[in-house]
Formats: structure tokens, C-alpha cells, sequence
């Protein structure tokens, strides 16, 4: 008798999502933190009837109150971590937090990758960078919606209180992203300012990703970025995460332009999706679950092979080629 080990297959992978396990002032939090388990079973139901995998980077959101950030993040890790114990007690260990490159070839249904988006509570980088990699973070946003210091934010119209002073990478920051990326975090430039931006490319040896953009030279709202600059980190490991929110990319047609544009400029081998899932945001379909993104882009007329690689097969070659051994 033979016995055959079909490899589920990864149909999606999400670079940039909440999950609900975020910290911030605002109303939607609660809602989601409660929530949060119930969008793990739907998830994995959903994955599980397809006998497929889904790959979900998601983040950490510590906005505020910046003195026990780092014990609010442990508070609410361990909070998550008893959640996917539970679901993994009834469920055969179908969900598998992914920290290096084995843990990819796992047989799991939701893959979690955790990452920190806005590090402005790191200011003591020395010491927070080792305990946070040793909790099995691999992703880090540096800058969100307020500048710090490490650089300046990209100066969006929802924080009024976000000022930019300077624009350049700071001294501090530098040193940041040099010490996170030699540790071999995967460093997330969304939210820069593009100034500060220039200067974070050069500094990053690999493996840095825009986990949810656009291009700005279609739509010029501020955190989207331009093509040359999409140009500028290919020569790296490196991904862009394309979004479906309609602040950014505004409609469905904008959407696929994208998508044809970095086609045509040869990046094809660098477009993702970063969905902002749990993130308060309108999204082309409607991003009540993952289903909506992969209608949208499986029902497209983009060829099939195009279509496997902006879903999952770029993002896992970023991924893998990102982790450690
Ligand atoms: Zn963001």
C-alpha cells in the first residue's frame, strides 16, 4: 500500500492584517478584540473545506499608551496565543505561528506570521528588538501614522496631531533599521514619508516589503508611493502588498492598472496582497472575509499564472527566502 503525501496547497497569502488583536483609543478595537476568535474559526473553516492554506502576516498595533507598550504587547500575544491553543485543541493543530523557514512546509491550515506595526515605543531598540524576535515576531512597520524616531510618517489626513519635523531618516533611525534588519526582522516601509523612505531603502540590505500600498502614480494619496520607488527595491528581496481599500487604490479597474502597470515594468514577480483585514477601511468588494479578494482577483482575466503569484506564490518565495533557518 502507498501512501501519499498530497502538500495542501497555499491559496493566499496576507501580508498586512489585523486580526483583531490591536491596542489603540479608538471604538472598533473592543469590537474586534471580541471578535477575534470568531474570524480565526471562520477563517479556518473556510480554508479547511477547500483543503487549502492560507499564510496571514498580523499585526501588533501599539499606538498607545507608549510606557508598557511592550507589556501590553505580551498581554496581548499570551491572549492570542490561549485562543489559537484552544482552537488548535479541537482542531489538530490546524493554525501554526510561522518564525522560520521549516515551520512553512508544516502541515497547518492558517499559517500566522506576527509583525509590530508603528515600533515608535522601541526607543530603547537595543533591548526591545531581541525579546521581540525571541517572541517569534518576524515582520516590523516601523513608522504608522506618527512620525518618531526613527523618521517621519507619510503625513496622513486621520491623525491632525501627526507632525512632520524632519523628513530624513534620523541618526536613531538608521541605527534601528540596521540592527533589525541584520537580525533578520522583514522591515515593512508603508506609512514613510518618502523622504525618509529613500534614505530606509539604502540602509535595508533585503527582505523590506510596502505590505499595503498603491501606486501613487495613480492615485497620489499620500501613503501610496511611485513606481520608481516600487523599481528601486527590486533589486532585493522584497515584496509590494497591494490593497484593495478604496482610499488607496479607488476602484476595481485602478486596482487591475496596478497590477498590469508593475506587470509591464517587470515586477511581476513582486506584487502580493496586503489586505488591512480588521482594519477600519472600505474595500472594493467589502472585505468582510477573505473571500471578496480572491473572487476579485480569480475572476479576473489575468492569466492563471499571474494570478497564483500575486495570491500566494511571491509572497511565500519573499517569505521564505526572509526567515531564518
Ligand atoms: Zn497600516
Amino acid at each position: 500500500m502507498f501512501y501519499i503525501n498530497v502538500m495542501k496547497k497555499i491559496s493566499l497569502i496576507d501580508l498586512h492584517s489585523h486580526m483583531g488583536n490591536i491596542l489603540s483609543p479608538f471604538p472598533w478595537v473592543a469590537e474586534k478584540i471580541l471578535k477575534q476568535e470568531i474570524d480565526l474559526i471562520k477563517i479556518l473553516n473556510r480554508y479547511e473545506e477547500k483543503k487549502e492554506k492560507i499564510i496571514i502576516v498580523t499585526n501588533f498595533y501599539l499606538v498607545y499608551p507608549l510606557e508598557n507598550s511592550y507589556k501590553n504587547f505580551i498581554d496581548q500575544k499570551r491572549k492570542i496565543e490561549k485562543q489559537i491553543e484552544s482552537i488548535n485543541q479541537n482542531k489538530k493543530d490546524s493554525i501554526k505561528v510561522i518564525q522560520s523557514k521549516n515551520d512553512l512546509d508544516d502541515d497547518f491550515t492558517i499559517g500566522i506570521i506576527w509583525a509590530i506595526e508603528s515600533c515608535r515605543w522601541m526607543k530603547d531598540y537595543k533591548v526591545i528588538l531581541p525579546k521581540v524576535w525571541q517572541e517569534g515576531v518576524r515582520m516590523l512597520t516601523p513608522i504608522h501614522f506618527l512620525s518618531n524616531f526613527i523618521g517621519a510618517t507619510c503625513n496622513e489626513p486621520y491623525v491632525p496631531y501627526n507632525q512632520v519635523k524632519g523628513k530624513f531618516l534620523t541618526t536613531k533611525g538608521r541605527e534601528f533599521l540596521r540592527i533589525s534588519s541584520q537580525m533578520g526582522f522583514m522591515l515593512d516601509l508603508s506609512h514613510m514619508h518618502a523622504e525618509t523612505l529613500n534614505d530606509a531603502i539604502d540602509v535595508i540590505k533585503d527582505n523590506l516589503l510596502f505590505s499595503h500600498i498603491g501606486l501613487a502614480d495613480f492615485v497620489p494619496f499620500k501613503r501610496n508611493v511611485l513606481l520608481s520607488t516600487m523599481k528601486k527595491i527590486s533589486q532585493k528581496n522584497s515584496l509590494i502588498g497591494l490593497i484593495a481599500w478604496k482610499k488607496l487604490i479607488k476602484n476595481e479597474e485602478i486596482f487591475f492598472r496596478n497590477i498590469n502597470h508593475l506587470v509591464h515594468h517587470k515586477l511581476e514577480n513582486h506584487i502580493g496582497i496586503g489586505t488591512d483585514y480588521g482594519a477600519p477601511i472600505n474595500t472594493l468588494r467589502g472585505l468582510r472575509d477573505y473571500s471578496s479578494i480572491e473572487e476579485t482577483i480569480n475572476g479576473s482575466n489575468l492569466d492563471a499564472s499571474l494570478k497564483s503569484k500575486i495570491m500566494a506564490d511571491n509572497a511565500f518565495e519573499f517569505i521564505k527566502k526572509a526567515l531564518p533557518v
